[in-house]
């Protein structure tokens, strides 16, 4: 990210090296600063030649010299050639001279190739979304948004973005993992700026890295800017820290997509019993009674605080507290559905937090 700082250049003399095309706007908006501007260049274009003809500029018609910087308080590099705009800038930083680079953006980077962004979107609020995030989507040409994102944010969006709902709904219409791939490689290779939006954190649980070896390997530039995970901002919503000074050494986050039985859990609940850690589930609603059974049978004490955290951060949100030997039947008393973050451990019933 640029950092932006409002500096006032008003009667203050700035040297803009170039004087055609990129030099233009550069000009005009150090003159609506006020700034004092000498534009050194042997040629100029109509306009400028005009406004040092009407006394509003200086024009010192040569080829660029350092002698040129003395006085300035900003060198605007802005010659067509990025090596002259390179010496420039490193003249100016001997005189400790600050410079602005008028290059244009290479070509090949905006016609040919585009890139990807996966953007973690926090648990549902739009304001739990980073500042990296936010500006992401604001520049997209393109994005490509799941159902659990915070979609109030993609009003940011420029009017002119496409926005392609790769939702995967539980039980109803759903992208296949391989089509979103195709259209983050497809759209990045038309040379759009591609923004993946989805909720949370891509890494966690979120198939993030899968997008991101996709793209790599077809040669698309991609980065990954965090999200705030649900497993932290759920509990923290209702005030239950994951981690606590004398409660707790850490906390585990584990996906209950299938339930402990099944051939393809990897887990071993007896061994999270044990852990010490608070558990944290995700994609745990439908197997929350077998999770707790298996911890249970796994040597924990059924007494252990436990709490779920449905729509965490959202309006809708609804929390249920009880212990892991009742918490299965208290969700489902309450009506509790998805998305919900259970958390298992000292945390969830810590005094004076509640
Ligand atoms: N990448 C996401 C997780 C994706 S898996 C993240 O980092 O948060 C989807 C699961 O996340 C849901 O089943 C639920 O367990 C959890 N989840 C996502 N948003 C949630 C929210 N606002 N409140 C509670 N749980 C949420």
């Amino acid at each position: 990210m640029t950092a932006t700082y409002r500096v006032d250049l008003a009667g203050r003399p700035v040297v803009v090296v170039g004087g055609d095309g990129p030099a233009l706007g550069h000009i005009a908006e150090l003159l609506d600063a006020g700034a004092s501007v000498t534009v050194v260049s042997e040629t100029v274009v109509a306009t400028v030649e005009d406004l040092a003809d009407r006394g509003l500029i200086f024009w010192h018609r040569h080829s660029f010299t350092a002698a040129d910087l003395d006085d300035a308080w900003l060198a605007v590099a802005a010659t067509a050639d990025p090596r002259i705009n390179a010496t420039i800038a490193l003249e100016a930083e001997a005189r400790r001279i600050l410079t602005v680079s008028g290059d244009a953006v290479p070509t090949d980077d905006i016609a040919t190739t585009g890139r990807v962004i996966l953007v973690g979107g926090g648990p549902g609020d739009p304001g739990l979304l980073t500042l990296a995030g936010k500006e992401a989507i604001e520049k997209a040409d393109v994005i490509v948004t799941d159902r659990l994102a915070p979609l109030a944010a993609l009003r940011w969006a420029r009017p002119d973005a496409e926005i392609i709902d790769v939702a995967k709904v539980p039980g109803g219409r759903s992208t296949t993992q391989d089509e979103i791939n195709r259209l983050l490689v497809e759209h990045a290779k038309s040379g759009k700026t591609v923004v993946r939006f989805k909720g949370g954190d891509s890494f966690v649980f979120g198939r993030g890295g899968e997008e991101l070896i996709a793209c790599l390997d077809s040669g698309i530039p991609a980065h990954v800017v965090p999200g705030v995970t649900s497993a932290i901002a759920a509990p923290a919503a209702v005030n239950i820290p994951v981690t606590h000074r004398g409660v707790n050494q850490g906390f585990t986050v584990i996906s209950g997509h299938v339930p402990p039985d099944d051939p393809e859990s990897t887990l071993d609940y007896a061994a999270l019993a044990r852990s010490g850690t608070s558990l944290v589930l995700l994609m745990a609603v439908r197997t929350l009674p077998a999770i707790a059974t298996a911890l249970i049978d796994g040597g924990m004490d059924p007494g252990t605080p436990a709490a779920i955290v449905a729509d965490g951060a959202m309006p809708s949100q609804q929390v249920v507290r009880a212990t892991v030997g009742t918490i299965a039947d208290a969700a489902r008393e309450a009506g509790i559905k998805a998305p919900a973050v259970t958390v298992i451990g000292g945390v969830a019933a810590i005094e004076g937090l509640l």
